[in-house]
């Protein structure tokens, strides 16, 4: 699995990156980005899941492997 965020989209509220900083690290605007290439190790698919539902503009995709 894998997360991305769409920068066209993000709003920068941060909230990803309060959920999982593992995962997400903000830019020097506020908008966030994903940590690497956004692989999520099993221990963070929660964490992973749980951010794209708190995300208010949608801005966050999963990809299944
Ligand atoms: S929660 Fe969504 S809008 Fe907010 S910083 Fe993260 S990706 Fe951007």
């Amino acid at each position: 699995m894998q997360v991305k965020v769409d920068q066209s989209k993000c709003q920068g509220h941060n909230r990803c990156y309060a959920i999982a900083p593992e995962l997400f690290d903000v830019d020097d605007l506020g908008n966030a980005f994903e940590i690497g290439d956004g692989v999520v190790s099993p221990q963070l698919v929660e964490k992973a899941r749980l951010a794209v539902a708190n995300c208010p503009e949608y801005a966050i995709s999963i990809v299944e492997d």
